[in-house]
């Protein structure tokens, strides 16, 4: 599986950089060791994932997209993190099962999925046994998911964007839907039907995330649409009002803004309209700072 490290293709940017032996960077500038910022409970996830306890965050430095707006940039763009050896990583998910996490929940892992994929096989060997979930941006290779077929339970995509013209200018990324659209599909394939235990915690399934940008509720309603067309009620949409013009968002004075909550409600509604039952919304005026972890290498 780290052999795949050898020509990068793990994301669609393709640089077939070789990071097994640390010889180049490609675009995320990711090494072979993995890059870490913060380990922590999270009980910020939607409530399946949450739960009462909290959601077991590993938060992954470095980032396949550029997200002008990203809310997480001194990790995704900065790289701030500390270097640790797949060993680690295995004995930071058993302390993570230890202090009673739900789930482990893995974020931003696109770029390390090699090294993840033998921490999982590592950690399993001592005794993890709680869900894991893979928490990405939406931008993956469908081989690349394929290669998760077995280690991952619950599958947390975004879907950004369906127009490509908003994901060059915002993320700095083309054909982001394709990939993401396809991704979904071997995502779905792998976890087909959300099954939940008794204590509504999520056991296996997809849930895909969109968060809403001021101005684009055309496109929003697009990704809606798309979701429950395809998909029906067999995965779940979670609707993001958590939107904050953060980074370089002011450079952009069409999104240097919050959003509008009419808009969201006008997004919700839409789902309410197409028949759309599986979905996770978010109350106006939640507390955007309690989204935005401090990553100071904690648990690392
Ligand atoms: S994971 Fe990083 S190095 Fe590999 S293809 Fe994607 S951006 Fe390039």
């Amino acid at each position: 599986m780290l052999s795949m490290l050898e020509n990068c293709k793990l994301c669609p940017r393709n640089c077939n950089v070789d990071r097994l032996n640390n010889k180049q960077l490609g675009f995320c500038k990711s090494k072979f060791e993995l890059n870490i910022a913060r380990v922590s409970l999270h009980s910020w996830e939607e409530p399946c994932i949450s739960g009462t306890r909290g959601s077991g965050t590993v938060f992954f430095s470095n980032c396949n997209l550029n997200c002008v707006f990203c809310q997480n940039h001194e990790i995704s763009q900065d790289g701030i993190g500390k270097e640790v050896s797949i060993e680690r990583l295995s004995e930071i998910f058993i302390e993570e099962q230890q202090r009673g996490a739900h789930n482990i929940n893995l974020v931003t892992p696109t770029h390390f999925v090699p090294q993840i994929i033998e921490a999982i096989k590592l950690s399993r060997n001592m005794g993890l046994n709680i869900p894991i979930v893979y928490n990405s941006n939406g931008y993956e290779n469908q081989e690349t998911i394929q290669a998760l077929n077995g280690y991952i339970d619950v599958y947390l995509p975004d879907l950004k964007y369906m127009n490509d013209k908003y994901a060059q200018k915002y993320s700095k990324v083309s054909s982001y839907f394709e990939f993401a659209s396809k991704a979904i599909d071997e995502m779905v394939k792998q976890a087909p039907k959300p099954i939940f235990n008794k204590e509504g915690l999520l056991l296996s399934g997809v849930i895909i995330r969109h968060l809403m940008l001021p101005g684009l509720l055309f496109d929003s309603k697009k990704i809606v649409e798309y979701i429950y067309n395809k998909y029906g009620d067999n995965v779940y949409i979670s609707l993001m009002n958590q939107y904050t013009p953060l980074f370089n968002a002011t450079e952009y004075p069409e999104i240097n803004k919050p959003l509008n909550p009419k808009h969201y409600d006008s997004l919700v509604n839409h789902c309410i309209d197409i028949g759309i039952k599986n979905a996770f919304i978010q109350e106006e005026g939640t507390v955007k700072e309690s989204f935005v972890p401090h990553f100071d290498l904690r648990g690392v």
